[in-house]
């Protein structure tokens, strides 16, 4: 685990850990730090920081290390961190919480990530589906990656395994209210909180 000056801890950055942890429902002082959820995490090995870590820092208020990590990015939201825990937590959630947080800080540790995010949201409220294969162009356009995947796009194009159609679902139009709804409630809820921090 890397060190930490815990003197440069403020006590806004204890908050914004806070917010995190209460964003995700969880308490963090529950954690005991037995490590259990970084054993059995199946992408511990491509990240910078172990779930366990996430939890350590997020207890000691250390924000910014917090916010930069790339692990809450590549986190594939399996869920085997949070049944593992003996003590509850629900790391999986926790990392949703600090990836947004992230978000809004401006920060995207790991930007393809980010941009995957908002292409699969994006086509799936445009077409009530997701359009795999647009999606996948739309994705190595916007992340610059324009190869990735090219060999396999020609497979399954000439397998028959993706088309060039474009699918749209009967009820696209209710699947994106949905979407913006569930967008606005979360703005919303944030603009609540940050008015809630200023008046504190
Ligand atoms: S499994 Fe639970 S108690 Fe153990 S380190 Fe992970 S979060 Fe903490
Ligand atoms: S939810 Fe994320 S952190 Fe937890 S085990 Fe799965 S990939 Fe690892």
């Amino acid at each position: 685990m890397r060190s930490l000056d815990l003197t440069r801890i403020s006590p806004q950055d204890v908050r914004a850990c806070q917010e995190i942890a209460s964003e995700a429902g969880v308490d963090v002082k529950d954690c005991y730090q037995c490590g259990k959820c970084t054993a059995g995490c199946p992408l511990a090995e491509g990240m910078d920081l172990m779930p366990r870590e996430v939890i350590r820092f997020l207890q000691l208020g250390a924000i910014d290390v917090v916010l930069d990590a790339k692990t809450p990015w590549i986190c594939a939201q399996c869920d085997v961190c949070s049944s593992r825990c003996p003590q509850n937590v629900d790391i999986c959630s926790v990392m949703r919480a600090v990836r947004q947080a992230s978000k809004r800080a401006g920060k995207r540790p790991v930007p393809e990530a980010d941009i995957f995010d908002d292409e699969f949201i994006a086509n799936v409220r445009a077409h009530g589906v997701s359009n795999e294969q647009y999606l996948a162009a739309a994705f190595n356009v916007k992340s610059g990656h324009l190869m990735q995947d090219a060999d396999n796009a020609v497979r399954m194009l000439t397998r028959g395994m993706v088309g060039v159609t474009m699918h749209n679902i009967e009820g696209r139009a209710e699947v994106a209210a949905l979407i913006d709804r569930a967008l606005a409630a979360d703005a919303a809820r944030h603009a609540a909180r940050e008015t809630e921090g200023g008046e504190a």
